[in-house]
Parts: structure tokens; sequence; C-alpha cells
């Protein structure tokens, strides 16, 4: 699977897996950081910078964001 730009730290070390023992929501996390942060995955959308279908919405420690995976661009969203 393809490592992808971390939010936080900016590196390539995003990756996901989803578990539905664990939740049914995608599991984001970086190998670098170790950063974390939750997908929910039906508000997957067009990001409005780089027009790609990257732009998904996260939330990580109670904040809730959208977040391009391919430019980076992010956000701040209304809660799930
Ligand atoms: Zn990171
Ligand atoms: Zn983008």
């Amino acid at each position: 699977m393809a490592e992808q730009y971390c939010p936080n730290c900016k590196e390539k070390g995003f990756v996901w897996c989803l578990d539905e023992d664990v939740s049914s929501y995608t599991q984001w996390f970086c190998s670098i950081c170790k950063y974390h942060a939750e997908e929910s995955e039906p508000l997957e959308s067009v990001c409005s910078e780089c027009n790609t279908k990257n732009f998904i919405y996260l939330k990580s420690d109670g904040e809730f964001f959208r977040y391009c995976t391919n430019c980076r661009y992010k956000t701040k969203a209304e809660p799930w």
C-alpha cells in the first residue's frame, strides 16, 4: 500500500488499515511520528485545491478536519 503524506509531520509515512473488530472506520497511522486518525469513508470527496479524489474526512484527538493526501491541503470540519 502506498504511503501518503502525514498531516502532522508532513512526511510520507501515513498508511491506512481497516479492522472491523476494532472500528468500522478506516484507521490511519503515521509510521514516522506515530500520529493516529480515524476516517469517515462515505464523506470522501474531491479536493478543491488539486481536484483529485483524495480529500478525506478525519478525526484525531477530538479534532475534525478534511485533509487531502495528494496536496496536503487541510481544513477544519464539522464533527461527524
Ligand atoms: Zn507523521
Ligand atoms: Zn488536494
